[in-house]
């Protein structure tokens, strides 16, 4: 035995043998999933494929047939699936006490959750009950291989001027969160075969706190994370007002509208549309920068969009380095013009 623990691990770390696998925590609402759910599993595939171990998806939910086959679909080799009716809407308790239970059962070396606000609730509430850690807001995850196999997991910190990498070399399993849109989904292959577990809801309902009586919609309801097209504009809109010029861009389109940090600060766009390494980090199929120069805070957070057109006045823009598409010229001009010609149609 002391032979063994010598070669599946190095001196100064304990055997963590019995721990293997990547586990994802697929995120929904009423039975459709974040879209950070798959992006993870295409991550964790290849984390997974690094350590030679199976990638694993957890659900929780009620009517979570679609989303476990989806699971699979998008990479899973196995599914552990918790469907009740008191699971159907995101409860801190119910949740994180069938996490909980997989965790312990299945051991896992690495479990990742979306940095979401119920990514963020149940990884925490896991962590207070097992004797690891959680690294929050990664957005580069790799592995050691073996015999360490170590998360290492990279996140922005001091006011985003550095990347910590963060390991968690005494206690398993390794728990991270990772931001939206930094990671890439793997095809849809629903011709990819899996197992599905399921498990049973461990709270009845009359043991549950907190009760959800209704969901009220915000009334400017707003997901720049998860939108198909974004027009985001920058300090060159000069005020607030052209704003309105995006937006009408953004309908035609049926995108949204997206900011640069320097229109945010200066209070012409809520903080909820900046994107980079301070805002979000987006993915959609379209990004459209609006009099906004490149600076590298700013492209951190959109260079991976599939296709980006920037319109600026100054050909030596930075922002034309990542663009695929560069219209060179007065904004007030160009995106009006855009705008009556994606109307006609
Ligand atoms: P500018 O750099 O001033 O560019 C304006 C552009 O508009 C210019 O290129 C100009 O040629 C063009 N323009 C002007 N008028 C017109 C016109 N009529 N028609 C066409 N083009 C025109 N920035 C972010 O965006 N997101 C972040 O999350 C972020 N985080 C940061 C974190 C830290 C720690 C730091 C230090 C900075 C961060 N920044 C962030 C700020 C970043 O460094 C830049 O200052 C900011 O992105 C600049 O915004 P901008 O491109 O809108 O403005």
């Amino acid at each position: 035995a002391e032979e063994n623990k010598k070669k599946s691990a190095p001196d100064d770390m304990p055997d963590w043998s019995a721990y293997r696998g990547v586990m994802i925590f697929i995120e929904q609402r009423a039975g459709s999933a974040k879209s950070v759910s798959w992006q993870l599993l295409g991550e964790g595939r290849k984390l997974a494929d690094k350590l030679e171990v199976d990638l694993i998806a957890l659900v929780i939910g009620h009517g979570t047939e679609q989303l476990t086959k989806d699971a699979i679909a998008y990479g899973a080799d196995r599914v552990y699936v918790a469907d009740a009716p008191e699971l159907k809407d995101y409860r801190t308790r119910p949740y994180s006490r069938v996490a909980l239970h997989v965790i312990r059962e299945v051991k896992p070396e690495i479990v990742l959750f979306g940095a979401t606000a119920t990514g963020r609730d149940l990884a925490g509430a896991i962590a207070t009950h097992l004797p690891t850690g959680l690294t929050a807001d990664c957005t580069i995850l790799d592995v050691e291989p073996h015999p360490s196999r170590l998360l290492l997991a990279s996140r922005p910190a001091f006011s985003e001027k550095m990347l910590a990498t963060i390991l968690c070399k005494q206690y398993r399993p390794q728990m991270a969160t990772a931001r939206a849109g930094v990671f890439e989904a793997l095809p849809y292959d629903a011709a990819r075969g899996g197992e599905v577990h399921a498990i049973p809801s461990l709270m009845d309902e009359a043991e549950i706190e907190a009760q959800v009586l209704q969901f009220i919609e915000a009334t400017e309801r707003f997901d720049i994370e998860e939108a198909d097209v974004i027009v985001a504009g920058g300090r060159g809109l000069g005020g607030p007002e052209p704003f309105k010029l995006l937006q009408e861009l953004a309908d035609a389109l049926g995108g949204v509208v997206g900011a640069s940090r320097a229109a945010v600060d200066a209070g012409w766009i809520k903080h909820a549309h900046q994107v980079g390494q301070t805002g979000y980090t987006v993915r959609p199929k379209l990004y459209i920068a609006v009099g906004i120069s490149g600076a590298v805070q700013h492209v951190v957070g959109m260079q991976n969009s599939d296709c980006i057109i920037a319109i600026n006045r100054d050909k030596d823009a930075p922002i034309f380095k990542v663009a695929n598409y560069a219209i060179i010229g007065d904004l007030f001009k160009i995106v009006p013009a855009l705008t009556a010609a994606v109307k006609a149609k």
